[in-house]
């Protein structure tokens, strides 16, 4: 475990630009379950593709009905040593940026500065137009849902509103995506830090980073299929290990 953080923190020193990549296990030890781990998320329920968003009034609700649900794990949950030794990262100068596919905010309450910050997926705390990208507020649409049972239309154009992540089918963020390409571009050193790398585009990153050069290191509780081209894996919980790796920096 020691020899793990050592050589983890050795890798870090050595590089000049880092890019932390996170996933889903970044935030399990804050309390929010993953999808693929034992009792993950898609054991319990199907994800909604964004087709169906479009095209049925069901599936919207159902969408919402389960938004309302995590209410309050949103308005509770709180970032971990994990998001702590992140922000120390970048606060320090040792990572240019995160990129993450999680939309729980969490990076951003932890301190990361939203410059630094790359969500590949979106950000579940509040809601956007589909059709003029108008920005509105989870807490009104919440009321109206349960006033109603369904999301009010867009104030500006009568477009539909969804949360702002990214579906499955629905299309990658245009500006998100060029903003971690050249991210990854410039880094010597990409960390990823609780994903299963099997979500792509987005794990198309790391495998890029290491293609052109970079060293990859994978801290993961399980095995991912990108640990047969990484120069370091640990398999283990990201809060413990990565606190002593801060520590020996
Ligand atoms: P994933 O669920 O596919 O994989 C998570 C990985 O993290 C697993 O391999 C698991 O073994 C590992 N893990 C879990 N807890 C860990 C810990 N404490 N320490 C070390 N490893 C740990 O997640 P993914 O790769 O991010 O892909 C799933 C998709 O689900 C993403 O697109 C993401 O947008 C979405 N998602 C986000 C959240 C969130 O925002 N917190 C939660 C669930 C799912
Ligand atoms: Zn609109």
């Amino acid at each position: 475990m020691k020899e793990d953080a050592a050589r983890l923190a050795a890798l870090i020193k050595v590089s000049r630009r880092a890019v932390i990549f996170t996933g889903a296990g970044m935030s399990t030890e804050s309390g929010i379950p993953d999808f693929r781990s034992p009792g993950g998320i898609w054991t319990r329920m199907q994800p909604i593709e964004f087709k169906d968003y479009l095209s049925d009034p069901e599936a919207r609700r159902l969408s919402w009905q389960r938004r309302l649900e995590m209410e309050e794990t949103w308005n509770t949950v709180k970032p971990n040593d994990g998001h702590r030794a992140v922000a120390a990262l970048v606060a320090r100068g040792e990572a240019s940026h995160v990129i993450t596919q999680n939309i729980d905010g969490l990076h951003q309450q932890s301190g990361v500065p939203e410059e630094k910050l790359i969500e590949l997926h979106g950000n579940t705390r509040y809601a956007k137009c589909l059709d003029c990208e108008t920005r509105l507020e989870i807490a009104g649409i919440l009321a109206h849902f349960t006033a109603h049972g369904d999301a009010p239309a867009c104030e500006q154009c009568g477009g539909l509103v969804k949360t702002a992540t990214i579906s499955f089918g629905q299309p990658m963020p245009e500006a998100e995506m060029a903003r971690a390409e050249a991210a990854v571009k410039a880094c010597d050193l990409m960390l990823v830090l609780g994903s299963s790398l099997v979500v792509y585009p987005a794990a198309g990153f790391p495998l890029q980073a290491k293609r052109q050069g970079a060293r990859l290191a994978i801290l993961n509780r399980e095995e991912t299929p990108l640990d047969r081209f990484a120069d370091l894996v640990i398999n283990a919980e990201i809060g413990p290990t990565m606190g002593p790796v801060i520590d020996a920096l």
